[in-house]
């Protein structure tokens, strides 16, 4: 297993068919190498790098897939706006130490005659299924099945910040006795936690300190937990009252069990607390795993080391979350701390 792309590795890739994919991954597959699949939808970011980062250390070889899929966009302006910088893109997959990146066509992902869909019945139902409808996680399930099918990786890795389709691919990974690793990999978050997504490139300014309202519900929630209140309702409304001051609504806002994403009513051990808005024509979401005890950073005693409960080592994660001090003067103040007039 390597640490870092070896001196004498060849220089990445770009591929775009799965023929070409396959021939190039076959004599490593039968050197018995470690491959790692990062799938994206393009527009790299710190978030995405911190994948492939992590790959790198843990694989032999690394692929990153930019296929921005139809499939799963419920809405067409979504998916015509939806930022494209091939380019940039290979510039940064390089980089970070990707060895093959593949960008299929539309066409190679569904050619004609394409018929067939896999999906993931329940976990997808609640949070973003509820809200963009059943063919959004129909169309990441196929898409994911597809490119874990082309790829055949020993090791697939995906971000945190999408929790719910975390949960959902554990579940196809597990249900389809699919014979690869699923790897998690904590949020990475701007300075002031608004958290990366290749979506806040289309924020206006104002809509970006406007952005902050997300990232400010979930650090009063979990703020509030750790003074010791465990009522999901009594959190979610510190939740929604920390929002009103950006002017931005939930799609929803939701206090749920890790794993089944059913509501909680209480917090018992830790939950996920998820969050989706629009800020202008911008749909985001964010989420973090609230602890009933504090982290260790905190200076009291407490069962968790990490205030987000992920799994910690992967690139610039996710802040310790409270509040940070800008939030604290927006909220207090009842205006956004950056937002224009
Ligand atoms: P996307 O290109 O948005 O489909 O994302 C590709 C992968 O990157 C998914 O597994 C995302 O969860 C992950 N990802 C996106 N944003 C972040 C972030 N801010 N931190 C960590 N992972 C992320």
């Amino acid at each position: 297993m390597s640490q870092a792309k070896p001196p004498f590795a060849l220089p990445m890739r770009t591929l775009r068919t799965v023929g070409e994919l396959r021939a190039a991954l076959a004599p490593d597959r039968r050197a018995g190498l470690k491959i790692g699949l990062v799938p994206t939808m393009g527009a790299l970011h710190e978030g995405h790098l911190s994948l492939i980062r992590r790959a790198r250390r843990q694989c032999d070889r690394v692929v990153v897939s930019l296929f921005v899929n139809p499939a799963q966009f419920n809405e067409r302006s979504d998916l015509e706006h939806y930022p494209r910088r091939e380019q940039h893109d290979t510039d940064l997959a390089a980089t970070a130490g990707a060895d093959l990146l593949f960008v299929p066509s539309v066409e190679e992902v569904y050619p004609a005659g394409f018929a067939t869909s896999v999906e993931v019945l329940g976990v997808t139902e609640r949070l973003e299924g509820a809200a963009r409808g059943s063919a959004h996680f129909r169309g990441v399930t196929t898409v994911v099945t597809k490119l874990l099918g082309m790829a055949l990786p020993d090791i697939a890795y995906f971000g945190q910040k999408d929790a719910q389709q975390v949960v959902v691919i554990r579940h196809l990974v597990r249900d389809l006795n699919l014979p690869v690793q699923i790897e998690t990999c904590p949020t990475v978050r701007e300075p002031d936690g608004l958290a990366m997504s290749s979506r806040n490139a289309l924020l206006t300014p104002d809509e970006r300190a406007r952005a902050l309202a997300l990232y400010g519900a979930l650090s009063a929630a979990a703020e509030h937990a750790w003074s010791g209140e465990r009522s999901a309702e009594a959190l979610l409304d510190t939740a929604r009252a920390a929002m009103a001051p950006f002017a931005v609504e939930p799609e929803y806002l939701a206090l749920v069990d890790p794993d089944t994403l059913e509501p909680v009513t209480r917090l018992d051990e830790s939950a996920l607390l998820a969050v989706a808005a629009h800020v202008g024509a911008i749909r985001l979401i964010d989420n973090i795993t609230i602890h009933a005890t504090v982290p260790s950073s905190r200076g009291e005693s407490h069962r968790s080391t990490n205030a987000t409960g992920l799994d910690g080592n992967c690139g610039v994660t996710d802040p310790q979350i409270p509040t940070s001090h800008i939030l604290r003067q927006a909220i207090s103040s009842k205006e956004p701390a950056t937002c224009s007039a």
